[in-house]
């Protein structure tokens, strides 16, 4: 209770210290001054409302990320339409809104490279060259690239950057001197958003068809398509 009347007094001084500056530049007439002393009275609580209503709206609302410095794309499933081993250009095959999406990130600013599992090369199923020209094909098509990694390796050769190891996503990081932390990998597979998570980087599954649903139910988050994807890293939701 003194607690209370000890803040009773503070509120009524502070009132009628707001309502004399209020009611003392005139014209001090007896409706003037009762107005100016009741509306004394409602401005301070209304003020405070008002104000607490936008703390209580906000709460909840997560805290707006901002844009990542960089944007890595898998390639096959991702970019362009999965033909397995592919090595001719003529069948690289942009997916639906492929360059829009690029273009918009490209726009804000935002960095935009390509990691990607060649593991054919390894089979001896396609030569160094094809992933080239097939690569050189892509950025024809939806480019430019700030960065393009590819592994050559197979599952077996136990390197550091085949996915979902984090070495091309590191280095691609590293090539533009980007914090991985401000990364985001995009990919239609486990081992994409997995080599994401182990770079330190964020990740985005856009499943396929093709995506096995332990995949899709382990995803940090999940995309309708590409062009969802990149709707979401510009809504700052990565
Ligand atoms: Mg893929
Ligand atoms: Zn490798």
């Amino acid at each position: 209770p003194r607690a209370a009347l000890a803040a009773a007094a503070v509120w009524a001084a502070g009132t009628a210290e707001f309502a004399w500056r209020r009611i003392a530049p005139g014209p001090r007439t007896r409706a003037e001054v009762t107005t100016m002393a009741l509306t004394s009275a409602l401005i301070p609580p209304l003020a405070t409302w008002h104000w607490l209503r936008g703390v209580v709206q906000h709460v909840g609302v997560p805290q707006w990320r901002g844009l990542p410095d960089l944007v890595l794309f898998d390639r096959d499933g991702t970019l362009v339409h999965d033909f397995p081993y592919n090595g001719d250009p003529e069948w690289v095959r942009p997916v639906e809104g492929a360059k829009e999406a690029l273009d918009r990130l490209r726009a804000r600013g935002v960095r935009v490279g390509v990691v990607s599992n060649q593991s054919g090369v390894a089979r001896g199923l396609i030569t160094r060259e094809q992933v080239e020209a097939c690569m050189a094909r892509l950025d024809e098509l939806v480019g430019p690239f700030d960065t393009v990694q590819y592994c050559p390796h197979g599952p077996e050769d136990g390197c550091a950057c085949r996915k979902p190891a984090p070495g091309m996503v590191k280095a691609a990081c590293a090539e533009l001197g980007v914090d991985p932390a401000r990364c985001v990998v995009i990919g239609d597979i486990g081992a994409d958003v997995e080599a994401a998570a182990a770079a330190g980087a964020s990740g985005i599954l856009v499943p396929t068809p093709v995506t096995r649903r332990e995949e899709v139910s382990a995803a940090p988050r999940l995309a309708p398509d590409l062009p969802g994807a990149v709707e979401q890293v510009l809504g700052g939701r990565w």
